[in-house]
């Protein structure tokens, strides 16, 4: 699944499907600089950055 890492807050989101941009579902990327923001599989930025899952986005709290 296509994620969008936020470096600012290691958080990554759901890639909004259709985008080219850096959209999200929850939207929270769209006044970020996009320096901080990065395309990643959602499973890689999890595991190898081990940045935190958008609750918005997944439906889901994972715990810290
Ligand atoms: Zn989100």
């Amino acid at each position: 699944m296509d994620g969008v890492l936020n470096e600012a807050t290691n958080k990554v989101h759901k890639h909004e499907l259709g985008e080219t941009d850096f959209r999200t579902y929850c939207g929270a990327a769209s006044h970020v600089s996009h320096d901080s923001l990065r395309l990643i599989s959602v499973e890689r930025a999890t595991r190898e950055s081990s940045a935190s899952r958008c609750s918005q986005c997944f439906g889901d709290a994972d715990g810290p």
